[in-house]
């Protein structure tokens, strides 16, 4: 019986139990101490709370990949233009003249709008590109721009043109194994992945890092409305992501067809909007198709209470991210009008509201420490210390539960009872103290399908 695995005094639902693990199930739940062990392999607990393992309702995980080895040059990371300016030469320091610096997380706070000129005043001999942190915008110095054939006169500057940069720029190899291990060890055994991808190859790397277990935990995607149905068909295939532009809103017909796309595929849609705009607009599309289960609000920055009652009644989840409140929130403090400040990163009122809320990092744009995203949601804090919308605030069991859904159920909290699948994270603590201090270095060991894959 060498899959079978005993969870020795673990904290269940408060209950000091055995948690028997099988065949990639739960088994068996007994008192603890109360019988014999069935199996010689054994964790012990010591009395820590085991949780049905984290899903990350919102990640990217090809540009997780592609931002490990990039240096990180967002407000947190660096002061201001000087710790810009250290931060890249150090990292070109060495570097042959063909071998590209990938910068990202960049905010305008930072060192103000960039171009061209302003990167090649840092980093003059090598190429260079720096990713905005909304993930729209690249900007290039002029080795670059030589480097993937530019127009001469272009200034640098890239929105949303990702397709056309991939393939003029070297490609990288991706460490999708290193992601994977940086989730377990936060105790997330599940993600959803929203990029509205529609390369097959993409997917392909994404099945292929699942099936030779660089991947360990369970993925599911989305991709656009145009991703092959025949594309790597073993990864499991959540809502269709629809992008509803922050500042260039598609036409009405647009969306209803990307809409109408997903329902002949028997499909969700997962809707991104940022702006009130964007939210009205998508509203308009559901009203038009209809909606249907699964279906949900990525991001919600702005969400006015006008809405509530209609979000509710068309049964839509908002998917957010409460941990932008404590990277972006000084920003949004001096850049939101003052006018869309109360609705910023709404939590509280719409639970209230009877509307679905569940939590995804945004990874590589946000952190991806789910724990911090707790901590945020609970206290509301900016990096500054400031406070975002304190009405907002949940509770803090309540804030994990945001993370306990399943892909296909995102507001429905899995719970830990035989026959369940045994993805799994055991803290070092009880489930009380966690929730009092939410810690990542609280998480003790993660389990996906009763095989331990992380251990502190
Ligand atoms: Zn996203």
């Amino acid at each position: 019986m060498n899959d079978v695995l005993t969870v020795r005094d673990a904290e269940v639902d408060g209950v000091r139990v055995d948690v028997t693990l099988a065949d990639g199930v739960v088994r068996r739940i007994v008192s603890a101490g109360s019988e014999r062990p069935l199996s010689d392999a054994v964790l012990e607990a010591h009395g820590g709370a085991l949780l049905p393992g984290l899903h990350d309702h919102h990640v990217h995980l090809l540009a997780m990949a592609a931002a490990i080895d990039s240096v990180p040059v967002g407000p947190g990371d660096v002061q201001d233009a000087a710790g810009f300016g250290a931060a890249l030469r150090s990292a070109a320091v060495g570097a042959a003249s063909d071998e590209w610096i990938r910068a990202v997380g960049y905010h305008e706070s930072v060192a103000g709008e960039l171009d061209r000129y302003a990167l090649d005043a840092v980093v003059p001999g090598t190429p260079l590109r720096v990713q905005h942190r909304s993930g729209a915008l690249w900007v290039l110095n002029s080795a670059a721009l030589a480097a993937v054939g530019a127009d001469p006169g272009h200034d640098g500057r890239f929105l949303r043109a990702d397709e056309w940069l991939r393939g003029r720029m070297p490609s990288r190899r991706l460490d999708l194994a290193a992601v994977g291990r940086r989730l377990v060890s936060c105790g997330i055994t599940g993600v959803t992945d929203l990029t509205p991808t529609s390369d097959a190859s993409e997917v392909a790397l994404l099945a292929a890092a699942v099936a030779s277990g660089e991947l360990q935990i369970g993925v599911t995607i989305t991709g656009s409305a145009d991703l092959p149905a025949a594309a790597s068909p073993e990864l499991r295939r959540g809502p269709v992501k629809v992008v509803v532009g922050d500042h260039a809103l598609p036409s009405l017909d647009d969306l209803l067809a990307r809409f109408r796309a997903a329902r002949s595929l028997g499909r969700a849609v997962a809707v991104h909007c940022v702006t009130r705009e964007a939210l009205v607009l998508a509203l308009v599309a559901w009203h038009e198709v209809g909606s249907a289960p699964g279906d949900r609000i990525e991001h919600g920055a702005v969400v006015p209470p006008e809405v509530f009652a209609e979000l509710a009644a068309l049964g839509l989840t908002v998917v957010t991210q409460p941990s932008f409140v404590r990277e972006r929130g000084d920003q949004y403090l001096t850049d939101v009008d003052v006018a869309d400040r109360p609705h910023l990163w709404r939590c509280r009122s719409l639970v209230q509201a009877g509307i679905g809320v569940a939590f995804g990092s945004d990874a590589p744009y946000g952190s991806i420490d789910p724990w911090a995203m707790q901590r945020t949601a609970i206290d509301r804090r900016t990096v500054a210390g400031s406070v975002l919308g304190a009405g907002e605030s949940l509770a803090a069991g309540d804030a994990l539960t945001r993370m306990l859904g399943a892909a296909e159920a995102p507001t429905v909290p899995r719970s830990i009872v035989v026959g369940v699948r045994a993805d799994m994270c055991l803290l070092d603590r009880p489930l009380a103290e966690m929730l009092a201090a939410p810690d990542v270095g609280a998480v003790a060991a993660t389990l996906v399908g009763g095989t331990e894959v992380y251990r502190r």
